[in-house]
């Protein structure tokens, strides 16, 4: 097999704004006296890790995917793909020992076996193409106290309807309008993991995007605005232009150093989700 080498990278980066509060718990509480605190950084301000974050937008696009005629598992058994836990996992590592496979035999044997949002967000048997950082609040937001809110639940009786004291307890949100800086990247992406990725773009930056838990009580909706796209393209026949890019790349300090910023992000989208299968032209009999 020969060895891989980069082609084309993306970064996306953008503001999520939240529209409600969010929860999102962990493991990091510092200063919290609260029953159920947020996850925040050592320095106390909340965060959205990048594993939350995939989480959340893996979810949003696999809902969609078969709508758009690709496939997606969910990480379901039985749902013919051998990314996801269960019986079609187990047979496809028997065939790989008992066939002792090469290297190219399985590489060609999970272009067949894995849908495409196992393709594209990883799976026990392929890298995750699509990388999400820490969301951190911007650096100028520095007043944790600002930023979190304590909201009390009530557990309710059912007989009497009223509050049973006893089962009082609270938890924190981050605050309905905090932002957090948003950067996804994107490596050596095939048309289709293009397309999904600015699926699941899409929703959020149309307000239809939600992340983190108790959604059953409004929270976790927000929104990405001012959504720009970096690209590097090394796929170029010409040499001189191919080193000039690397160079600049690998010699650059900020995104807009080292890669070119696409003019109109939307547009990019919109070509790419025209890839789909179900929203290609049809021409009219
Ligand atoms: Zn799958």
């Amino acid at each position: 097999m020969k060895p891989r080498t980069l082609e084309r990278r993306y970064l996306f980066l953008g503001s999520l704004v939240l529209k409600t509060g969010l929860h999102v718990g962990g493991g990091w509480t510092v200063g919290s006296l609260s029953d159920t605190p947020v996850i925040r950084t050592p320095d106390g301000r909340p965060f959205i890790p990048g594993s939350s974050f995939k989480g959340s937008f893996r979810s949003t696009v696999e809902k969609l995917a078969p709508a758009v005629g690709l496939k997606s598992c969910g990480l379901m058994a039985d749902q013919g793909c051998v990314g996801a836990q269960g019986s079609e996992q187990s047979d496809f590592n028997r065939r790989r020992r008992e066939e002792t496979w090469t290297d190219d035999r399985l590489l060609t044997e999970l272009t067949q076996h894995l849908c495409d949002t196992c393709k594209l967000f990883g799976s026990p048997f392929a890298a995750s193409r699509i990388i999400f950082a820490d969301l951190l609040p911007p650096a100028e937001d520095t007043m944790a106290d600002k930023m979190i809110q304590v909201r009390d639940g009530v557990a309710i009786d059912r007989d009497s309807e009223k509050a049973v004291d006893r089962l009082k307890y609270d938890y924190e949100v981050v605050a309905p309008a905090q932002t957090f800086r948003l950067e996804i990247g994107l490596e050596d992406p095939s048309s289709i993991d293009l397309a999904l990725t600015c699926l699941g773009l899409s929703e959020f930056v149309s307000g239809l995007g939600y992340i983190g838990g108790h959604r059953s009580r409004g929270l976790g909706h927000c929104q990405v605005h001012d959504l720009a796209i970096y690209e590097l393209d090394l796929t170029v026949d010409d040499v001189a232009e191919r080193a000039h890019r690397l160079k600049k790349y690998l010699l650059g300090q900020t995104p807009a150093d080292k890669m070119v910023r696409l003019p109109d992000a939307q547009a990019f989208l919109t070509t790419h989700l025209r890839t789909l299968p179900a929203l290609q032209e049809v021409p009219h009999a």
